[in-house]
């Protein structure tokens, strides 16, 4: 903020300028532009925007998760000076590699950007002219092939390069489908139970035909070992969402692995713009508080931290169990969004509620929570709340069902 001493002194050093403008004039119009405005604007009040406990998890619809403090210090120094962008990318690049142990590392757009780039960069490797011609596929490898269980929304990050998406449901299938045209095989960590073929199987496929492979880890963390398991394990490109678990910047992301593939897909990637990654920019602000991100999330106490959401969920549990007519269950997904999670269901004969409609009570509550669920129960998680709104959480949770009983 310019405060009245530094704008006098500016104007000062340029006499010329101060005397042309009136330095009082000019002094006094900044000075009550900058009086009138508190110490910090509460910004989401003043545009009318609810905010909210988030009772529900990682959801890019909620915007994700918190940043901790270190990763926004991290953000505003980016902002104090200017750096070259390839030379921050490139010291980033190595020091994230070097804190995973893997061989090389980017920051990305997001887990969704880390595949675009991915895969543009297997297709082309260090040739321009190929780099440019994208998402023109002529004479260029242009399948992907990927079971048909793990074809989710986020595919579309592939096929936004210009390649052909080739589904295939068994061992067999997927052989028969390798051709000359295969430029990656891709692996949906979270779906894996949905695939007939699991990781090491799917490996000794594509090295058996020397074909690259990727996997998306996007909601993979915790726990903090698939940071490391999946490069060792011999995926070639390993994605991770920098702004879920993590914690770090909503739109940043990891791309991890082989480094000739990595240099390769920052081709596609800004400063340079002839290519199809020029809108997946990542600021120097948010590759400083990715990298911060992640050297909190390595240092952090992971035991004590699942403790801590184990007791949150049992709490709320235990006060939705307090009203007669209630059923919890306690579970932790088997791959992606691992933590503590809750499922809230009850006798609707006897509590006379839906689900939906006590999800929607408790968004329009203050304050408000969001949580998640169908026809059948309410979901919840405590990894993305402030310590100690599991409280306000579970009372409110039986508060409703209470009133309904
Ligand atoms: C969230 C998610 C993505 C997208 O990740 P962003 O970091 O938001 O780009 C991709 N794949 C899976 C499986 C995800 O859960």
């Amino acid at each position: 903020m310019v405060t009245r001493r530094k704008l006098l002194k500016s104007l000062s050093v340029l006499p010329f300028v101060g005397s042309m403008l009136g330095t009082e004039l000019l002094s006094a119009q900044v000075l009550s532009n900058s009086v009138a405005q508190p110490a910090t604007r509460d910004f989401f009040k003043e545009l009318g925007l609810r905010t909210f406990i988030n009772a529900a998890g990682t959801y890019t619809s909620m915007t994700g998760s918190l940043m901790h403090k270190e990763v926004t210090d991290a953000i505003s120094y980016g902002a104090t000076e200017y750096v070259n962008l390839d030379e921050l990318h490139d010291k980033v690049g190595e020091r994230i590699a070097a804190l995973l142990d893997c061989e090389y590392a980017t920051v990305s757009s997001g887990a969704f950007g880390a595949m675009t780039i991915g895969l543009a960069g297997v297709i082309c490797g260090m040739d321009k002219e190929k780099v440019e011609q994208l998402p023109d596929m002529k004479g260029l490898k242009n399948e992907v092939i990927l079971q048909k269980g793990h074809n989710i929304v986020y595919t579309h990050a592939l096929k936004n390069v210009g390649v052909d998406i080739v589904l295939v449901e068994s061992r067999k299938e997927l052989e028969k489908a390798i051709n000359d045209k295969t430029a990656m095989m891709w692996f949906l960590n979270a779906n894996t139970d949905a695939g007939e073929v699991k990781h090491e199987e799917f490996l000794q496929i594509a090295k058996k035909h020397n074909i690259p492979t990727f996997i998306d880890c996007a909601a993979d963390v915790p726990p903090v070992e698939n940071l490391f398991k999946f490069t060792k394990m011999g995926f070639d490109l390993v994605a991770f969402s920098g702004g879920k678990g993590l914690r770090g910047p909503q739109s940043a992301g990891l791309l991890l692995g082989n480094k000739k593939f990595i240099q390769a897909a920052r081709m596609h990637t800004p400063p340079r713009g002839f290519n199809i990654g020029r809108g997946m920019k990542v600021n120097k602000e948010e590759v400083l508080g990715m990298l911060v991100a992640l050297e909190l999330y390595l240092q952090r106490d992971h035991a004590e931290e699942w403790k801590m959401w184990e007791g949150q969920i049992q709490l709320i549990s235990d006060q939705a169990l307090s009203v007669e007519g209630v059923n919890t269950e306690i579970h932790v997904p088997k791959y992606a969004n691992c933590v503590p999670s809750l499922r809230i269901s009850w006798d609707q004969t006897r509590i006379k509620i839906s689900p939906e409609d006590l999800r929607k009570e408790l968004r329009e509550g203050h304050p408000s929570i969001e949580t998640v669920g169908g026809k059948e129960n309410v979901g919840i998680t405590t990894w993305m709340m402030d310590p100690g709104q599991e409280r306000i959480v579970a009372s409110r949770i039986r508060e409703i069902l209470l009133k309904n009983a």
